[in-house]
């Protein structure tokens, strides 16, 4: 047991450091334009309005479309990723609380 454990180490040393390498690109293709509900073009644009800079650490997020012009303005948390924002986006519009 004694002969197994450095061994056992070095491997674990080294899928950390491939482990590591990996995460980055995943990161870089997160993205950042996304598909209309209703016309489908991938136009949307998520625009946070952060001119209310209170201690509530609330603020309000625009979606627009820029091809068929729907938009939407939805009240959301600083902390929340764009994202986040569009998955409720498509919600509302989904359930029919977002015209235009
Ligand atoms: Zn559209």
């Amino acid at each position: 047991m004694a002969l197994i454990s450095p061994h056992a180490t070095n491997s674990l040393i080294d899928m950390g450091r491939r482990h590591r390498r990996l995460i980055r690109p995943i990161r870089k293709t997160l993205p950042k334009v996304f598909s209309c509900p209703r016309c489908g073009v991938p136009s949307i644009r998520i625009s946070n309005n952060d001119n209310t800079k209170s201690e509530t650490e609330s603020t309000s997020t625009t979606v627009v479309c820029g091809s068929c012009g729907l938009n939407h303005e939805a009240p959301t948390s600083l902390k929340q990723e764009p994202v986040d924002v569009y998955n409720h986006f498509v919600d509302e519009y989904m359930a029919g609380k977002i015209g235009a």
